[in-house]
């Protein structure tokens, strides 16, 4: 987005402030389903990375899915108007209460153990319900051990020796599994990595003749600074679709591809604006001390994300060596030796790549407010998030006078 606008928006706004651009959502969600090319394809915006209800909204307008991992997640898709069967459930830990929950919403549920399984079975015993199983087929993929979610020390999924066991407990209890799916966690670059996931759950999907779908999951990479690796998505989409077909010209078979992107939709299209608060010079390094914190970001001290960070106050500024700092009273580092255009207080500062996992991952840490949400569309700015007030810290706490 242009720096002018964002500038524009601070001062309208006030910051902290999230911003999101449409036109990069809507881009990259026609991107995706361009690259993907077979008969049946079902694209499931991964909620949780960016859970504004009006964020929501334009990707049932795009005619997405919504790919949930909690109840609440559940009831803000049908609030935004996805229709159940528009909805997939595909949480990890969760009581069997909550299956119920969502069974009875109508969504598509997806089974990550085989406690649950069970459950299930005994259930449904009269009316199975249709459920994905979730396999962890123990393949390392990308680059953050915090993020990858398929090696075989993962909580994730059912482990691919332990299929024996499903096929057992479905054929017990009649369970109609409707799909396979898998989701390897995030930063995955290359297609030879997804074809390699893609033979060894054709295999497994050799195993269960009923099957309708087949779940890919997520993990698409997306650049973070200039030249950074990212998934090539018409490659992947490109060699993906062909053995896919191919899977399904051999079997005979009319399966429904599913994937469930969260970052590649949304990361770029979001900025994060903050004004500096102090700029403070010592004897090791100059830190830019920002009216915002990892209670608002977290990427950077959760994950050591990175994010690009500009100084759209000062275009013509002297370029000099920063540390990013937020007001948190512990370790609260965004970036360190960054060059910025000379920082002054109360310039504003840009964070890229705020879409994915920015806001949906805040807090009131510190007692902060957390701050407002604006949607860009059309030339056009729109609150879709009022930024929080001293009464939302308090309003379900109870104070008592003890004695
Ligand atoms: C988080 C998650 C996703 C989205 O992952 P991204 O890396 O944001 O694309 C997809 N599916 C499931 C099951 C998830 O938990």
């Amino acid at each position: 987005m242009d720096s002018q606008i964002l500038l524009d928006l601070a001062n309208k706004y006030q910051t902290p402030l999230y911003v999101y651009d449409a036109h990069s959502i809507i881009d990259k969600y026609e991107r995706f389903k361009k690259a993907f090319q077979v008969k049946h394809l079902k694209i499931h915006f991964a909620a949780k990375a960016l859970t504004n209800i009006s964020i929501l909204k334009l990707f049932k307008k795009l005619g997405s899915g919504l790919d949930c991992v909690s109840i609440q997640e559940i009831k803000l898709g049908l609030k935004a108007g996805f229709e159940p069967g528009e909805i997939v459930y595909t949480p990890n830990g969760v009581s069997i209460d909550e299956y119920l929950a969502a069974i009875k919403l109508g969504v598509k549920i997806t089974v990550d153990n085989i406690s649950i399984l069970e459950k299930l079975g005994q259930a449904f015993i009269d009316k199975p319900t249709p459920i994905f199983i979730r396999v962890n087929p123990h393949l390392m993929a990308g680059g953050n051990s915090k993020i990858s979610v398929g090696h075989i020390g993962s909580k994730f999924g059912i482990s691919i020796h332990q299929i024996p066991i499903v096929s057992r407990i479905i054929k017990k209890y009649g369970i109609n599994i409707e799909g396979i799916h898998i989701h390897t966690g995030s930063d995955i670059i290359d297609s030879d990595i997804f074809e390699r996931i893609a033979n060894l759950i054709f295999s497994i999907a050799d195993e269960f003749e009923d099957i309708k779908s087949i779940d890919f999951g997520s993990g698409f990479k997306v650049p973070y600074k200039p030249n950074d690796l990212q998934t090539d998505i018409e490659k992947v989409g490109e060699r993906f679709s062909k053995v896919f077909n191919e899977y399904c010209a051999k079997r005979d078979r009319d399966l429904v591809l599913r994937f469930e992107p969260g970052k590649y939709l949304v990361s770029e299209s979001g900025y994060f604006l903050a004004n500096v608060n102090v700029v403070k010079q010592t004897t090791a390094c100059t830190f830019a001390s920002i009216n915002s914190g990892f209670n608002h970001l977290i990427r950077p001290m959760f994950y050591n994300a990175h994010h690009e960070i500009e100084n759209i106050s000062n275009p013509e500024g002297e370029p000099k060596m920063y540390s990013i700092v937020g007001y948190i009273c512990e370790t609260d580092t965004f970036a360190e030796d960054r060059i910025l255009n000379e920082v002054r207080e109360k310039d504003v500062l840009v964070f890229k790549n705020a879409g994915a996992y920015c806001f949906s991952m805040s807090s009131n840490y510190n007692s902060r407010l957390k701050p407002a949400e604006v949607l860009w569309y059309k030339n056009q700015d729109f609150l879709i998030r009022e930024r929080e007030e001293f009464e939302s810290l308090l309003s379900h706490q109870i104070m008592v006078d003890l004695d």
